[in-house]
């Protein structure tokens, strides 16, 4: 069945009201969905009686203004996959809906979290991601049932993020997330892929290499000797390597010490970001 398109709050919250369910999932999204989406609206259909996404292209978690105009946009084909993956309610609002009091005043502070790695590159980033989200887990709030909200590991930073704002302000919401869904080749799938003529597509792969090589030697238990990973970058002249670190799961604070030469044991993730063609790009693995 076809899903309901609703644009305003008033009309989502009546459409919330009206199916009156025992359980709601919830995934926001920018659009121009892909298979890294579809998992999470799978997840969602399969954990839940009412299945709602959005779709808004948040121009406040825009650093760049360029990027925000490039961002690609299709709610056409957008629709046909959430009519694929049974999802019911897609919320597509107007920025004035989302916004109805002008750029917002009060707003949330990323802090430490998000001042590192993508906020470092992107300033403003998080504080806009979370002043969105922030507002759309309020929307969809079924306020009575259960109420859980969908989230890509593939963002990895934005997921402890939100993980600290539901915690810090307590949000009536279990979040719930799924693993990165990869291309046939590796890269990570992003909105954003579209963006890459095939040549970039090809030099793009090195990110999803890197973290291979240096998730294989940890598997092994061996020394991970991360300089080995930034010269496969230095291979591929057209990719421009914004970092690439492994971090602490949960604080996301670099763990420099074990990037050498001493033999890997414990917990980490492994973060990297990097720009081809101008477009910006994330990848990351646990380890
Ligand atoms: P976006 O539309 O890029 O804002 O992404 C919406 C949600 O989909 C976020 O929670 C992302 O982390 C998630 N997502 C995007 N790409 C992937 C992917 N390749 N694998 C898993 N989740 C993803």
């Amino acid at each position: 069945m076809t899903p309901m398109i609703v644009h305003t709050r008033e009309e989502l919250k009546s459409a919330i009201a009206h199916a009156n369910p025992k359980s709601l999932g919830f995934v926001p999204t920018m659009g121009a969905l892909h298979e890294g989406h579809e998992r999470l609206f799978d997840k969602a259909r399969a954990e839940n009686e009412l299945v709602v996404i959005s779709i808004f292209v948040n121009e406040l978690q825009f650093n760049d203004a360029q990027d925000y105009a490039n961002y690609p946009r299709d709610l056409d084909t957008d629709l046909v996959m959430a009519t694929r993956a049974g999802v019911d309610i897609v919320f597509a609002p107007p920025a004035e809906e989302i916004y109805h009091a002008g750029k917002p005043l009060i707003q949330l502070h990323s802090g430490i979290l998000g001042e590192m790695y993508e906020g470092a590159s992107r300033p403003g980033h998080f504080d806009g991601m979370l002043a969105v989200v922030a507002k759309l887990l309020h929307l969809a709030d079924p306020r009575q049932g259960e109420y859980r909200a969908y989230f890509g590991q593939k963002d990895a930073q934005q997921l402890a993020l939100i993980r600290r704002m539901v915690a810090d302000l307590d949000y009536p919401v279990e979040l719930c997330s799924v693993p990165i869904v990869r291309s046939a080749r590796g890269l990570a799938l992003s909105s954003r892929n579209a963006l890459l003529n095939a040549e970039q597509l090809e030099a793009a792969l090195v990110l999803h290499r890197a973290i291979e090589l240096i998730a294989s030697r940890a598997a092994r238990h061996e020394p991970l000797n991360i300089d080995d990973a930034l010269g496969l970058f230095q291979m591929e002249p057209s990719v421009e390597l914004d970092y690439f670190v492994v971090v602490d799961p949960n604080t996301l604070q670099e763990l420099a010490f074990i990037c050498q030469d001493t033999p890997f044991t414990g917990e980490a993730l492994i973060l990297v970001a990097a720009k081809v063609g101008g477009v910006r790009l994330i990848d990351n693995q646990p380890i």
